[in-house]
């Protein structure tokens, strides 16, 4: 049945339906929107109440359906505060929101789990009116990784994962702001290890490497947890402390790092031992920067390695005149090659059957304008630490191979010169190529020439070091190990080395009158020598006792004071020419030998 009322009915029918259909038309629009983004979307009405979200916010959430769709916000809430690190924190900022509806907030949520939210809030209006709010919240926990990443290769040490120097910086920076309010004062400890690069050239990087990690674990167990320990570079350590009363207070601390340190390291079947110098600075005495207070301390541990390396010293204002000085001192000696400073003197070494000059150790001596004339024992190690003997080393070289091949020409030959080549110059790849050059660039012949080699230098990589030992001898280049005795003192090693000459250290030869026990050793090493078919020297010496001594023993050769000291070429010269014509040296008169005696020791 049609009514009169039926089409207006139906008109209105019909604009419901489409006030409807709009209605539901801007409800998926805004739907579809909320779904549309990567954002999630919570929207909740001034009671705090949920109104809506999208997907995305309860997946985010982990939120079950059922909770959404029962409208349980009370199980919502509490499924939410079980995953957050900080619950506590998340209610409170709520508990803010809700207080001050008008506050628009933006935030990061911690997870248990390690992730992490942005948490972007504004209040939503109708018509001025506050009616409720809109958070959403999105996923950053990959970027805060990547950032933290960032961070870290920014400020660590790849090598043992400690602070780096940009850290470090920063920590002593705080430091110094927490001491001044608490007026309190910090240490700044540096830690140096002694001669690690002798370690690190002759065992290789690997284990250099692997020796440093395990020095920064042993420091990291003598700290407390807020103390900052830091790689400064290379083998360079730094301790910070906080809280500190008076300097003596961390003396404790810093002889149980040495002893810490001083325990062998085991490292891929080496046994290494170690030692460290240290040097401590104090803020506010010693700097009210980062900066001074670090210098300072780096001056302190020069003066600790200066006087004789393991050891510590606390920082006072000479010192860094010293530091300087060592810094010109460096420099002078990079100089000191191109301005012809070095000189060689020449020391004979006699054979005791004949009685004749066998051989001439060069010994290289510094004539600086101002310093005066510097003893090798005062350079060598300094031009070892700064890389330049690898030039020094060359030019000595070439120069004794020049000589001898100058004397071989005046006729007054053929003796041996021999060359002490350091630990350090010796590992170096070129070492064979270096000599090589030094004696076809001279014409001297590989017979005439002798390396002296410290046991310690040949200790370690073995096999590298035997290998580059066969390649000078396969040349005709005569090894000889010096000092011997005096280092790891292990016979056994000595057949595995092609070496022609054993050196005993001059400390042995010294007492070799009075003392039982050096007489028992020189004795000793003279056996072991014949048995092994090598030569043997004995340096040092200065007297008639000591030479009959090692007469009577059947030492091969002699040299020192009571002979000649070390000599300028032409001198030499005049003893080979003496020499050859009249077949034998003369000892030193009494009084010559002591003046020699006095200006030496
Ligand atoms: P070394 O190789 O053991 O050299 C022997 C040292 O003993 C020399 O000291 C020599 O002057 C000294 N000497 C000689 N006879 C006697 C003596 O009768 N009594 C005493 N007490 N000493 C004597 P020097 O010339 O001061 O050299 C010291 C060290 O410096 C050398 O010890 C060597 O290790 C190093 N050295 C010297 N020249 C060179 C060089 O050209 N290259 C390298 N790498 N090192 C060098
Ligand atoms: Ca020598
Ligand atoms: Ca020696």
């Amino acid at each position: 049945m049609v009514t009169d009322k039926g089409p207006p009915r139906k008109k209105n029918l019909v604009k419901n339906e489409s006030i409807k259909n709009v209605k539901n038309l801007d409800a998926s629009l805004l739907q579809a929107t909320l779904e549309s983004t990567a954002d999630g979307i919570l929207v909740v009405n001034g009671k705090g109440k949920i109104v809506t979200c999208n997907q995305r916010f309860r997946k985010m959430w982990r939120i079950p359906l059922s909770y959404m769709k029962s409208s349980n916000d009370e199980k919502a809430i509490n499924h939410v505060l079980k995953q957050l690190l900080n619950p506590e924190v998340f209610i409170e900022k709520l508990g803010q929101l809700y207080a001050h509806p008008e506050m628009d907030c933006f935030d990061e949520i911690e997870f248990l789990d390690g992730r992490i939210f942005e948490r972007y809030s504004i209040p939503q209006y109708i018509n001025n009116e506050i009616i409720g709010r809109v958070f959403s919240f999105r996923d950053v926990t990959r970027r805060k990784q990547m950032e933290e990443q960032l961070f870290l290769q920014a400020t660590c040490d790849p090598l043992t994962g400690l602070p780096n120097r940009i850290l470090l910086r920063d920590r002593i920076n705080q430091e110094i702001k927490h001491a001044k309010r608490q007026h309190s004062k910090v240490a700044v400890l540096f830690f140096d290890l002694d001669r690690f690069k002798l370690i690190n050239d002759s065992l290789g990087h690997n284990i250099g490497d692997l020796l440093l990690q395990e020095v920064s674990q042993r420091l990291k167990k003598c700290i407390r947890e807020e103390d900052t320990l830091a790689r400064w570079g290379g083998d360079e350590f730094i301790i910070v402390l906080r809280n500190i009363d008076y300097r003596e207070q961390i003396i404790p601390l810093i002889t149980e790092c040495q002893e810490i340190l001083a325990e062998s390291f085991y490292i891929d079947h080496h046994s290494i031992t170690m030692t460290s110098s240290v040097g401590v600075s104090f803020y506010p005495m010693d700097g009210k920067s980062t900066t001074v207070l670090l210098k300072n301390a780096d001056a302190a541990m020069y003066t600790a390695k200066a006087d004789g390396r393991n050891n510590y010293r606390f920082y006072t204002p000479h010192m860094n005149d010293q530091a300087v000085e060592h810094l010109s001192f460096a420099n002078d000696l990079r100089k000191a090659l191109d301005d012809n400073e070095f000189f060689l003197l020449y020391q004979p070494l006699i054979d005791l059957k004949t009685q004749r000059i066998v051989s001439a150790e060069a010994l290289i001596r510094w004539s600086h304008p101002i310093r005066g004339l510097v003893s090798p024992l005062d350079f060598i190690h300094v031009a070892e630490e700064t890389g330049i003997i690898q030039f020094i080393g060359e030019w000595v070289l070439k120069t004794a191979c020049e000589q001898n091949k100058l004397w071989q020409k005046k006729g007054l030959g053929p003796i041996k010169v021999a060359v002490n080549v350091s630990g350090i110059q010796f590992k170096q790849n070129n070492i064979v190529q270096i000599v090589s050059s030094a004696l076809s660039d001279s014409g001297l012949e590989a017979k005439y020439l002798d390396v002296e080699l410290t046991e310690s230098s040949i200790m370690g990589n073995n096999h590298i070091y035997i290998a580059t030992m066969n390649e000078l001898k396969k040349m005709g280049v005569g090894l000889v190990i010096d000092d011997f005795g005096t280092g790891y003192s292990n016979l056994g090693y000595l057949k595995r080395f092609p070496v022609n000459k054993i050196k005993i250290d001059k400390s042995f030869v010294r007492d070799i009158s009075r003392d039982e026990d050096d007489k028992a050793i020189v004795q000793a090493i003279i056996a072991m020598a014949q048995q092994l078919k090598l030569r043997v020297v004995a340096e040092g010496v200065e007297n008639k006792e000591q030479l009959d001594f090692l007469q009577t023993h059947n030492c091969d050769e002699v040299q020192g004071y009571y002979f000649s000291p070390p000599i300028k070429s032409e001198e030499f010269g005049e003893l080979l020419l003496n020499q050859k014509n009249k077949s034998f040296i003369e000892p030193l008169s009494e009084a010559e030998f002591n003046i020699l005696h006095v200006e030496k020791d």
